[in-house]
């Protein structure tokens, strides 16, 4: 992966090494993940690629029961719904995610702010998934 390549294949391939990569805005300090070749609030396109501890708080969640066609192929239905959120990263990005760990049946017995740590979901021949497992 290149020093300056914020492609979508660049930021699959360091997920396939288990690593999740953020571009930041050498000029605001702001840090997106996925990557992101301009910043969002300064619009200056100076990133930077930084590699991300993995390690965040929930800050928001859904279960979702009637998925997207990858998640109906990966089983998940009705009587199988899994939660999807959005995870804030140490680093401050906003990650949208795939969350792991939560009783689905009952959701609500975890909280918005709960400790969340990165897994890496390998697929045959597919890029690897983002998740993040909640912290017990
Ligand atoms: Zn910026």
């Amino acid at each position: 992966m290149g020093e300056n390549d914020f492609s979508t294949a660049a930021y699959n391939q360091s997920l396939s090494q288990g690593k999740l990569m953020g571009s930041r805005c050498r000029k605001c300090g702001a840090v997106y993940v996925p990557l992101k070749p301009i910043c969002n609030k300064c619009y200056k396109s100076e990133m930077e690629l930084v590699e991300m501890k993995g390690k965040g708080r929930l800050v928001a969640y859904t279960i979702i029961a009637v998925g997207t066609p990858m998640m109906i192929e990966e089983g998940f239905n009705r009587e199988h719904p899994y939660c999807s959120g959005i995870v804030e990263l140490e680093e401050g990005a906003r990650v949208p995610a795939r969350i792991l760990g939560v009783d689905v049946r009952n959701p609500e017995k975890f909280m918005i702010g709960t400790p969340v740590a990165v897994e890496f979901l390998k697929r045959e021949n597919k890029p690897t998934i983002v998740a993040f497992r909640v912290c017990s």
